[in-house]
């Protein structure tokens, strides 16, 4: 083998070795773009190099990597290119070591040659891998163990389409080669646990996030989230002079729903309700959980009147049709206190909730079933 073609061999590994570095350490400082990262993109980049780098200092016509699993018991393909196009052996299938040549192949830690694919499958008529590649036109091959910090880690298969292709002259080539490939191999693999833990975490982190600020009930905001929306959307619309409604919802009669069908059935009347009223919201308008059976709808509104629309549209969807909570079926209707105008500096959140909260009251002594529109400022 051609010494100076190794040595170009080597700088273009340990160039590949740093920029995996180089990789290892953006991604730790940039938390948020593991989203993109697929499964298996790090070690896939590791040996197309390999696939690529080689051609120029060993025969083969595919190349195969199987990694070890399960503390050493199973060894699943991880990646194979070949210049056929057809993979009979492909990237998933798995074996188990027990009863295999390549524990042999493990012990020895030296490359191994198979001159006769064929011959050797005679010999050796169970082996599935060896039916697979020799399907796919393989008659001779190198199998190289990839051993990283001195444990076993998985293996690199070289293969030709020619017998006798593989010599004792190649062997040390291996040897040198599958230590540096280990290591790449070993980092590559470190580097997707990272990659993986961090989707995992960034997952848990949105799950947190989003129950932190939804009601477990109805999905909809809590009550704290829901505060902080209103705030925002106070000072917003002071600062715009723009005009917002506040509708405060409350179902109506609701503890005889409990008290005569149980807790259970009232939950599912408030699931129903809690939908119904996201579907009447419009675009780009805040609705949350106020309390028990109380919502808050915070919208963005050009006058009066479409506020007192938005009410009516509200507690029409939820009069309108009966709501299900197996086996029973109730009509269920909700009284609206609304109240909309243009926050001044002095006027808080609190002070919007207070009227709407007034009006509500208004709304129950006239009858239940009803919206009405409370004084702004009062
Ligand atoms: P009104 O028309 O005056 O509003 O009468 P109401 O019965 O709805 O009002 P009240 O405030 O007396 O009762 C509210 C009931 O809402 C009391 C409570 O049992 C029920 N409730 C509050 N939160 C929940 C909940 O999460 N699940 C269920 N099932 N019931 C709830
Ligand atoms: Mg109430
Ligand atoms: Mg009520």
């Amino acid at each position: 083998s051609d010494p100076t073609c190794i040595d170009g061999l080597s700088v273009n590994l340990a160039m590949l070795s740093r920029s995996l570095s180089d990789r290892y350490e953006q991604e730790r400082r940039m938390a948020r773009i593991y989203e993109r990262i697929v499964q298996g993109l790090y070690l896939d980049d590791v040996l197309d190099e390999i696939y690529e780098s080689f051609r120029s200092i060993i025969p083969y016509n595919r190349i195969g990597c199987a990694l070890l699993e399960d503390g050493n018991t199973k060894l699943t393909a991880r990646w194979g290119r070949s210049d056929s196009a057809m993979i009979r052996l492909k990237p998933g299938f798995t074996a188990p070591m027990a009863g295999s040549s390549l524990l042999e192949v493990l012990e020895s830690g030296r490359p191994r040659i198979i001159d006769d694919l064929e011959a050797y499958f005679r010999d050796n008529p169970c082996s599935r891998s060896t039916r697979l590649v020799l399907a796919e036109g393989v008659r001779s091959s190198l199998t190289c163990p990839l051993v990283a910090l001195g444990a076993p880690v998985g293996f690199l298969f070289f293969s030709s389409f020619e017998p006798y292709t593989y010599s004792h002259r190649h062997q040390d080539v291996f040897v040198r080669l599958a230590a540096v490939v280990s290591t790449l191999v070993e980092k590559a693999r470190l580097f997707q646990d990272l990659a993986d833990l961090n989707k995992q975490l960034s997952l848990a982190r949105d799950q947190l996030q989003w129950q932190a600020t939804h009601d477990g009930l109805t999905s909809l905001l809590n009550r704290s989230a829901m505060w902080d929306e209103l705030v925002s959307r106070t000072q917003r619309a002071t600062v715009r002079g723009q005009m917002i409604a506040v509708l405060l919802c409350d179902l109506d009669r609701f503890k005889l729903i409990n008290d005569t069908y149980g807790h259970q059935a009232g939950d599912a009347v408030l699931v129903e309700i809690a939908r119904r009223l996201t579907e009447a919201l419009p675009a780009g308008a805040m609705l949350g959980r106020y309390g028990g059976e109380e919502f808050l709808v915070v919208a963005d509104v050009e006058g009066p009147a479409e506020a007192a629309a938005l009410a009516e549209s509200m507690r029409e969807i939820v009069a309108d049709s009966p709501v299900h909570s197996p086996p029973w079926v109730f009509d269920i209707t909700i009284s609206i206190g609304l109240v909309a105008g243009v926050p001044t500096p002095g006027q808080t959140s609190a002070d919007l909730v207070r009227w709407a909260d007034i009006a509500l009251y208004q709304a129950k002594d006239a009858g239940r079933d009803c919206v009405i529109s409370g004084a702004w400022g009062s």
